[in-house]
This record gives structure tokens, C-alpha cells and sequence, in this order.
């Protein structure tokens, strides 16, 4: 296996299925066909804002980026709250990579349709998890074989039900 990075969707799914995050990372594309499918939820989410403005930075991608009051702000533009913590983190996540490269951003996460914005600040706290979870990340792409499957709530719709629990 080629080296792999962590990214902003390995993030994101890592807040929502461990072995999801191993399945993504090879690239182990479900059937899209599948009526019963939620592949989704991130390609989905990522789609709906492909007319929005992206910039992209190194290995992450920022959906809009301002000044206000002298403040940079990245903002991360999301379908619907319904995965508000993997969002969250994702966002952290790319708070801290500008940090890294020397820029001190705040973010702000939308839900245009639910009309809710709510404002991120990195912490010192937020960037020592972020350093866990990029480690775990790397831990489980890294295993043979996938973490079991653990029933959790996204199951019922997620692509790979098939695959985990058939
Ligand atoms: S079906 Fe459930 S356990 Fe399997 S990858 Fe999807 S969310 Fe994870």
C-alpha cells in the first residue's frame, strides 16, 4: 500500500465508523447503485457544494475563505447538522493544518438550509485530540484487515451494510 495521509474526509468518518475509515482508506468503493445507499453522506455533502468557492491548500480543501475585522475565516459548508461532530472536527482539522503552515484562522461551520452557523476556534485542547485522532487514523489504515463492524445508528444507511453484516 502506497503511504497515505490523513485527510479531512478520513476525519470525518472517523467520527462516524472506525472501520469506515479503514474501508474508505482502500479504497473500497461500495456498489452506488445500491438503492438502499448513503455513500454518501460525505460525497453527498461534498457535492452539494461543488458551485461554492473552494481553495485548496496543500492536502486540504477550504470552502471560503474571508476577512473580517481583520480576521481570517474559513468556513465549511454542510448539507445538513445531521453529522455536526465529524464536521466539527473536520474543520478543526483544517484550522490546525493552516496553523501549521503559519496562518491563524477561525472557522465558521454553515448549514445554509437549516439556517444555523455556528463559530470554531481551535483550542490547545482541540489540537492535542486532533493529534490523536491523526494518529489513530494512521493505526487503523495502516491494520491488515478492517476493525469489526460494530452496529452503530449510521449503519441502516450506510453503503457498506452489505458488506459488514451480510
Ligand atoms: S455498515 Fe456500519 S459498521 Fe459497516 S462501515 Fe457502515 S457504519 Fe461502519
Amino acid at each position: 500500500m502506497k503511504d497515505m495521509k490523513v485527510n479531512g474526509t478520513l476525519i470525518w468518518y472517523y467520527f462516524i465508523c472506525k472501520r469506515e475509515v479503514w474501508l474508505m482508506s482502500h479504497q473500497l468503493i461500495p456498489d452506488q447503485e445500491n438503492s438502499n445507499i448513503d455513500i454518501g453522506r460525505f460525497l453527498h455533502e461534498e457535492s452539494y457544494k461543488r458551485d461554492k468557492k473552494e481553495i485548496s491548500l496543500g492536502n486540504i480543501i477550504i470552502d471560503v475563505m474571508k476577512k473580517e475585522n481583520g480576521e481570517l475565516i474559513v468556513g465549511e459548508v454542510k448539507k445538513s447538522s445531521r453529522f455536526k461532530e465529524s464536521a466539527r472536527m473536520q474543520l478543526l482539522y483544517y484550522l490546525k493544518e493552516l496553523k501549521d503552515k503559519g496562518i491563524v484562522a477561525k472557522g465558521v461551520l454553515m448549514f445554509p438550509k437549516e439556517k444555523e452557523r455556528e463559530e470554531i476556534e481551535l483550542t490547545k485542547e482541540d489540537e492535542k485530540e486532533l493529534d490523536k485522532v491523526v494518529r489513530d487514523i494512521l493505526r487503523i489504515i495502516y491494520l491488515d484487515k478492517p476493525p469489526k463492524a460494530i452496529k452503530n445508528k449510521y449503519c441502516k444507511k450506510c453503503a457498506y451494510s452489505e458488506l459488514c453484516f451480510s
